[in-house]
């Protein structure tokens, strides 16, 4: 596999990053500091996500700046601006404390990346009640799962999703109290209201009440990609991490355009589609539509992106996409690109490079972390397949566990789960109504992330793979990131998903799913071509052995490989819970 570092040329970069130095920032990093970087609520009376994000900057100069833009799919597009964004969701706090929603209960969002969302969720934090975000496109029982499961008081919606999902649940669910319909300008009854009359009627005028740090803020289910999503509980402290990584990791400076493309269903839409850019009062993209290659370029060209942190499942897809298609479009704005969701091909790191002119920096988190803990900096080398370099502030380790409160910690090169040192400001607080999983996260002061990988003696990590995906194959253990990356170098390779699969003698055998690039079709004379590739590259202990050409993997909808689908699949086993799978329910 091709992993040659890429090196940075600060001299030719037109903006110097914000982090110069990582051992000397490491060395002097604290939290503390980072905490007195942000301003905490009026009189010392806590830190609330939304002051920091929008009313800081709405009452000051940054008041008639763009904060988010929101492109429709008509081709229209809607500015809030820093000072709307405090009035709008204001506004959403007022008529929360009117319905008599308190502090700690949960309201749920179920809608599309459009313009009502963002004061729904400050308005949200405003009143200390808690937000919690669902895919638009979940179908009735996954959003039942979740409403009852997060103890829903209020959901607010669309008219066409409340009708075609949510009004058939209401009488299974009497702790929620309301619904609100974003699009209905009058109360179908006393439960269901229209939020556009409730927002006119209410004041603009609101103070956020003290908040604690430690007061619930978010609460976010995981993706579900390895089983049953679990409900990870966030605290308005997290807004810490989300500070010094659009500081270090996004590179912010307050001239950029920042885009990214995560749905606010899954984290990374939240933590960086919402909070993050808005800290660093810089004017943030939404799009409401899917992905889509030509969209994108053209939102690249004339929205002047300059920082872009999408997904590699988007990646491979702009892989998959004719060049003529990119060099339609002038994208020299552009001068950082951030991944996250899935390891990251070294192919698709070289692919930025040659294509887009800027290399891709992976990095690594989860819906636990709340924020980035492993990357790629801007001034640092890249070392394509690697995540990076923890996060100043971050203490990370390969470990092993001994036992239920004690790991040993691993040297360089040794192969292990990823750890990292409890305490930092955006870390998960609990599962919701699930201590038991929770405690089993933690051995002593050890986050264990459920995740292997290993370090290199310059402090990198590289990802393994999932430890419920690792294959053990005559005595060796196999991660399917190295097999896919190895076979994504094949030309006619868009995508590839590997599996274990249980055989008697070795314990299982590697099984490789391929998706073709477009213009290739699937035949003998390529499967034997790639069977054979895979072993000159892997040697013959590790390349998969069989190999199956399919039109699309299953995916989760934040785009992650499900491999323990395509494995229940193979082995004509139950798939167990799908409510995240892609490609099922629309809006
Ligand atoms: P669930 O926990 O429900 O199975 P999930 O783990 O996919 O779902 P998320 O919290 O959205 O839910 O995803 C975090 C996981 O995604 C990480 O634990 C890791 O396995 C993977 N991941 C995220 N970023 C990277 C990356 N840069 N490289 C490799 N893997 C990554
Ligand atoms: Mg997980």
């Amino acid at each position: 596999m091709n992993t040659a570092p890429i090196r940075k040329n600060l001299a030719a970069m037109t903006v110097k990053p914000n982090l110069l130095e990582y051992e000397k920032t490491c060395a002097g990093f604290s939290w503390k500091k980072v905490r007195r970087e942000l301003t905490g609520l009026p009189d010392g009376t806590g830190l609330n996500i939304a002051h920091e994000a929008v009313d800081r900057h709405a009452d000051g100069q940054l008041r008639e700046r763009v904060a988010i833009r929101c492109l429709g799919r008509d081709g229209r597009f809607v500015n809030l601006t820093y000072g709307r964004l405090k009035d709008r969701s204001n506004r959403f706090a007022n008529l929360l404390r009117r319905l008599g929603i308190a502090k700690g209960e949960r309201v749920f969002c179920l809608a599309g990346r459009i313009p009502a969302l963002y004061p729904v969720f400050f308005g949200t934090l405003k009143n200390i009640s808690v937000f919690c975000p669902l895919f638009s496109a979940f179908g009735p029982e996954p959003i039942f799962q979740r409403l009852e499961k997060g103890n829903a008081r209020v959901l607010v919606t669309t008219e066409r999703q409340y009708r075609k999902k949510i009004a058939p649940l209401l009488e299974r669910l009497p702790e929620l109290k309301h619904v609100l319909l974003i699009d209905l300008e009058y109360d179908l009854n006393e439960r269901v209201l229209s939020l556009p009359r409730l927002m006119a009627d209410a004041s603009g005028v609101f103070t956020i009440p003290p908040t604690d740090p430690e007061d619930m803020a978010i609460l976010h289910f995981t993706s579900g990609t390895t089983g049953m999503p679990k409900g990870a509980v966030h605290v308005h402290n997290a807004v810490n991490t989300h500070f010094i990584t659009g500081r270090y990791v996004l590179d912010l400076h307050p001239d950029d355009i920042f885009w990214c493309t995560a749905d606010p269903g899954w984290v990374t839409g939240t933590s960086y589609g919402i909070i993050t850019p808005l800290l660093h009062g810089v004017t943030s993209i939404v799009d409401e539509m899917d992905f889509d290659a030509e969209r994108w370029y053209r939102i690249l060209q004339e929205q002047r992106v300059t920082v872009w942190y999408t997904a590699p499942t988007a990646i491979r897809m702009l892989m998959r996409a004719p060049l003529e298609q990119r060099k339609r479009y002038d994208i020299s704005a552009l001068r950082l690109v951030h991944s996250v969701g899935e390891p990251l091909n070294p192919e698709a790191v070289f692919w930025g490079e040659q294509v887009l002119g800027l290399p891709i920096h992976d990095n690594w988190w989860q819906t636990e972390t709340g924020g980035i803990m492993i990357a790629n900096y801007a001034a640092m080398d890249i070392r394509p397949g690697s995540m990076g370099r923890p996060l100043p502030g971050i203490e990370a380790a390969i470990v092993t566990r001994v036992d239920a409160d004690t790991v040993q910690i691993e040297g360089n090169e040794i192969a292990g789960e990823l750890a990292l040192k409890s305490g930092w400001p955006s870390m998960f607080r609990s599962y919701l109504h699930d201590d038991a999983r929770y405690a089993k996260c933690f051995a002593g002061e050890w986050y264990i992330t459920g995740d292997l990988a290993k370090r290199d003696s310059d402090g990198y990590y590289w990802f393994i793979g999932r430890a419920d995906d690792i294959i053990k194959t005559a005595g060796h253990m196999v991660g399917p990131f190295e097999v896919e990356s190895c076979l994504m170098e094949h030309p006619a390779v868009a995508e590839a998903g590997v599996i274990g699969k249980p055989e008697p003698v070795i314990g299982e055998i590697v099984k490789a799913f391929i998706v073709l690039k477009q213009g290739y079709i699937p035949g003998e004379e390529l499967r034997l071509d790639l069977i054979g590739f895979g072993r000159t590259k892997l040697g013959s202990a590790i390349a998969p052995k069989e190999l199956e050409f399919i039109d699309n993997l299953p995916k989760t909808r934040s785009g992650k490989i499900m491999r323990r689908l395509l494995k229940a699949r193979e082995l004509g086993l139950p798939e167990g819970d799908t409510s995240t799978l892609e490609g099922g329910e629309s809006p």
